[in-house]
């Protein structure tokens, strides 16, 4: 199914299924449950907005809050046509289950505007983004809730988010949002910090199934800021990534492809179509591509009942939040794959996000090697988290991650008692 059509499909169910099976391996009481299950705030907000050609448009956007038992809500703003309330709350959701699966001091958060970033100017994206933060104003700020980059934001994006707070404020606030361009307070390495994530995660994971990197043959869905850098790091680490694809159509070189060179073709053309040493093939292909890793990088349910069963990967690299639907996920689990979970193999961003965040708060900088550095050490030790409940208690990898996350903020909230 093709992922513009499948976002479309409640992505929340999805997330509610996968709670429930982490809390019943867990024996969760039903109290504890009632607590952390469900959003603890949802803001859903009418946005109009001046447009290019003098007219209004009227844009509707949301900021969920699901949990802030261990900390400030945390997760990023997606601008896309298909966003919707049920797409946030899951998205807000799996960040809580992420940040605590890393253990990081953050819950779970996550906003998006339905609008369609690719038919907008830059002016009306700026203005769209400061009415979109001074609408959701109550409820960010560094101590509450704290924004970052999705699907169609970007480092520009951020900038706006933090100058429309830090001009309501009075005085600069760079703690407010993360993702931000480096000359404002952005970390080192953040940018690649999900697709550095990613490629360790596979990394851990190619350790675990005994298969040499090297030679390694991927397939990467989604050519942007993680399928990018995903496909670069297995690249530069002499992995083969024989297919790649992004909205506007899909390539493949049994060779392997030059990634540089694609992305600087993508940079140039706004494409992956249309590659020098490429051939041109269906979506569908690349989902069935026969590789060693595949890595869904763009939106919900991209693997779903109907091409499940066409899937020929070794590992399903979860790069993307919620990419496989829990029909998917029983195939490939009935099929053998080896699936990465999202929550732990796309960690990677919102971890370098807590480090831009401490570093704001200390007003003290990294350099990009300690960065890579802290951020190696947490993958590897929440991939070796995993795998050993994996093993141990005999369930999926997904269950193993969600039970991490979900044990720590039903600790958190045990700790912390119920308020009034
Ligand atoms: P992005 O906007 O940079 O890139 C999205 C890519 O997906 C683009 O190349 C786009 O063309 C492609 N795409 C869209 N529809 C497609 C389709 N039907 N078929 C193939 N490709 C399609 O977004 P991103 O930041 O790279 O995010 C990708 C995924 O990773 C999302 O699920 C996001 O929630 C998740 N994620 C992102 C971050 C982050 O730090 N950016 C962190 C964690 C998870």
């Amino acid at each position: 199914m093709a992922v513009a059509e499948a976002v479309k499909k409640n992505a929340y169910e999805a997330a509610l299924e996968n709670f429930d099976t982490a809390a019943d391996a867990l024996e969760l009481d039903y109290d504890t449950r009632e607590i952390i299950k469900y959003p603890e705030r949802v803001l859903e907000v009418s946005l109009p907005v001046r447009m290019y050609d003098g007219r209004i448009h009227r844009f509707q956007g949301y900021r969920v809050q699901h949990s802030t038992a261990r900390g400030p809500a945390k997760g990023g703003i997606r601008y896309h046509p298909y966003v919707n309330l049920d797409e946030v709350k899951a998205l807000a959701t799996w960040m809580t289950w992420k940040c605590a699966l890393v253990n990081i001091p953050f819950g779970g958060g996550k906003g998006g505007v339905a609008c369609n970033p690719k038919e907008m100017t830059q002016e009306e994206l700026e203005r769209l983004t400061r009415r979109y933060v001074a609408s959701i104003l109550p409820l960010i700020g560094p101590e509450r809730d704290i924004p970052a980059p999705d699907v169609y934001t970007n480092p520009q994006v951020m900038a706006w988010i933090m100058d429309t707070y830090s001009m309501a404020q009075g005085y600069t606030v760079q703690g407010v949002v993360t993702g931000k361009p480096i000359g404002l307070g952005g970390s080192l390495g953040r940018n690649e910090a999900t697709g550095r994530g990613v490629f360790f995660s596979v990394q851990s994971a190619c350790t675990h199934l005994k298969i040499p990197l090297k030679g390694a043959k991927a397939a990467v869905q989604g050519f942007g800021n993680v399928g990018s850098i995903a496909a670069q790091l297995l690249h530069s680490h002499e992995a083969r990534v024989i297919a790649v694809n992004d909205s506007r159509g899909s390539i493949y070189n049994p060779k392997g492809l030059d990634i540089p060179k694609l992305i600087a073709h993508k940079k140039e053309t706004g494409r992956v179509s249309g590659f020098t040493g490429a051939e041109e093939i269906q979506p569908e292909e690349l989902m069935g591509m026969k590789c060693d890793i595949l890595i869904p990088a763009a939106l919900e349910n991209a693997i779903d009942s109907d091409n499940a069963p066409q899937v020929r990967a070794m590992i399903v690299a979860e790069a993307a939040n919620g990419p496989v639907t829990p029909e998917a996920d029983r195939i490939l689990e009935e099929k053998g794959v080896f699936r990465i979970p999202d929550i732990l193999c796309n960690a990677g961003g919102v971890t370098v996000s807590y480090f831009e965040w401490v570093q704001n708060e200390q007003h003290l900088f990294w350099e990009a090697q300690d960065v890579y550095n802290r951020l190696e050490r947490v993958m590897h030790s929440a991939f070796a988290e995993v795998l050993k409940i994996n093993l141990e208690r005999k369930v999926s990898m997904r269950t193993a991650a969600n039970m991490v996350g979900v044990g720590r903020v039903a600790e958190a909230v045990k700790l912390r008692g119920l308020f009034p």
